[in-house]
């Protein structure tokens, strides 16, 4: 009877642990660089993955100065998602301060890389402001969780499958929407320079605002002066988040008849209750105020 009962206990604790969730102790611990491969690797990893950000929603990458909690937390990873493109220019000594045992894995790896229009000849980073490379992305990723994690290979598989095919009914949407604007109207003003590969990919002009510095508030004199190219080159929207003051975007408006636009998310995600939390989120947001300005 005692051996019994003892047996019966062994098979619900049996039972218990085939049953229990995995723990986070568990998961494959994953750094991405920057919140939008973060959340990529979140749609391919699933549940079987714990994921840690170094550049947070809302956060300037190219500008970013890691601390030692970020340190720590790429030390304890098993595997590290980069953008690459020379967009995280702090990592190889955020790497060694961190003594990393892994080796990055650059998801941008079968990119065609786009030459930043400014002369300098570099390279743009912000490959994911296409869907088509946004793919490339994710199979990257995927990838590189199967070789980090064997065991997952099919729930990553699966996983990737379905984002996939998220992505290619996001693709549908952005054309479809973009393809009801005539051509001609298709262009905006505006100092963010990371929409190059969207520009590319979808047929929009992002034109930066010339002879106007993109890093300080604009100026009276400069107000005149993209109000001129406004007219000259019949821009039917502008876009310029670092213009504070409402009364000088006002003026803008007035006076080219063009319309302002909303805020477009180019490098980070929003927080969690922003309107760009998701990568899929921010690609509609952007699609939503650039069908918003520019339709006729
Ligand atoms: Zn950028």
């Amino acid at each position: 009877m005692l051996q019994q009962s003892r047996r019966a206990v062994l098979l619900v604790l049996a039972a218990l642990l085939v049953a229990a969730p995995a723990r986070a102790d568990d998961k494959l611990k994953v750094v991405a660089s920057i919140s939008i491969i973060g959340d990529f690797v979140k749609n391919v990893g699933g549940d079987r993955v714990e994921v840690a950000t170094l550049v947070g929603p809302n956060s300037d990458a190219h500008i970013f100065s890691p601390t030692p909690t970020d340190a720590k937390t790429l030390g304890a990873a098993k595997i590290v998602f980069v953008n690459g493109m020379g967009l995280e220019g702090w990592m190889t000594r955020l790497a060694a301060a961190s003594g990393a045992k892994v080796a990055p894995i650059v998801v941008t790896t079968g990119v065609k890389p786009r030459q930043e229009e400014d002369g300098h000849h570099a390279v743009d980073p912000h490959a994911w402001q296409s869907i088509a490379n946004a793919k490339i992305y994710v199979a990257n990723i995927r990838d590189g969780l199967k070789k980090a994690d064997p065991a997952g290979a099919a729930a990553y598989d699966a996983n990737a499958k379905a984002y996939l095919d998220r992505l290619d009914a996001l693709e549908h949407e952005v054309r479809d929407t973009l393809g009801k604007i005539p051509p001609g109207r298709r262009k905006i003003i505006t100092t963010h320079d990371a929409f190059g590969y969207f520009g590319r990919a979808y047929g929009v002009q992002f034109i930066a605002p010339s002879g106007v510095s993109a890093d300080s508030e604009p100026s009276a004199r400069d107000i005149a002066k993209i109000i001129a190219q406004v007219k000259r080159q019949n821009i039917p929207a502008v876009f310029l988040e670092n213009v504070s003051d409402p009364r000088l975007m006002q003026q803008i408006a007035r006076e080219t008849g063009a319309k302002i636009g909303g805020t477009l998310y180019s490098d980070a995600l929003s927080e969690p209750s922003g309107p760009a939390a998701t990568y899929v989120e921010m690609m509609r947001n952007n699609l939503g105020e650039l069908a918003k300005a520019l339709a006729p």
